[in-house]
């Protein structure tokens, strides 16, 4: 009979396909369930040490993230799918794994554009309210995602964010600039 008890002290969690050994695979791929809290630590660790160069690193992890997403939402949904269906699937799954619900504003890829609007973030740090928009990993996840549906490079700006007192974060992503040398 399969261990499947709840609680603390090891059960493991109902509904979560985790195995014995701890291994939670889902869609293919190794998951961990990690509060919200590890985000907020690594930003506030890592803007200690590196300053502004945090910023460069999780924006440049969520652009190769998302280029790995849309690549695999790609073939899951068949060479057909249009890439609205693309976009809405990516962001349901993450609203399903507890990143927050977004909301699709405007999107084109004839112009590599699109204006994104994440509600109830996760991560926004309660700590970190102040002048600097916070969730670099999700701008770069957009502006991943924009660049290989219009095959074009994009560049990425977290305009509104819930860290700074903004009722959502909203990311406006955009063509990148000819030769520029992308996020800093
Ligand atoms: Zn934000």
């Amino acid at each position: 009979m399969p261990k499947t008890k709840a609680g603390r002290g090891g059960g493991v969690r109902p509904g979560l396909p985790v195995d014995e050994d701890g291994l939670l695979v889902v869609d293919g791929s190794r998951n961990m369930v990690v509060p919200a809290l590890v985000f907020h630590e690594l930003r506030r660790v890592g803007v200690r040490i590196l300053g502004r160069g945090y910023w460069g690193i999780a924006y440049q992890t969520g652009e190769a993230l998302a280029r790995r997403a849309a690549a695999e939402m790609r073939t899951r949904l068949g060479a057909s799918a249009d890439s609205l269906a693309i976009v809405r699937e990516l962001s349901g799954w993450a609203r399903a794994h507890g990143w927050g619900r977004d909301e699709i504003v405007s999107l084109d890829l004839g112009s590599a554009s699109a204006v994104v609007r994440t509600h109830g973030c996760a991560f926004d740090a309660p700590d970190a309210h102040g002048r600097d928009a916070e969730c670099p990993l999700s701008c770069g996840f957009w502006a991943g995602i924009l660049e290989v549906l219009s095959g074009r490079p994009t560049l990425g700006e977290e305009t509104r964010c819930i860290s700074k007192g903004d009722p959502y974060c909203e990311f406006t992503v955009g063509p990148a600039p000819p030769g520029g040398p992308g996020p800093a």
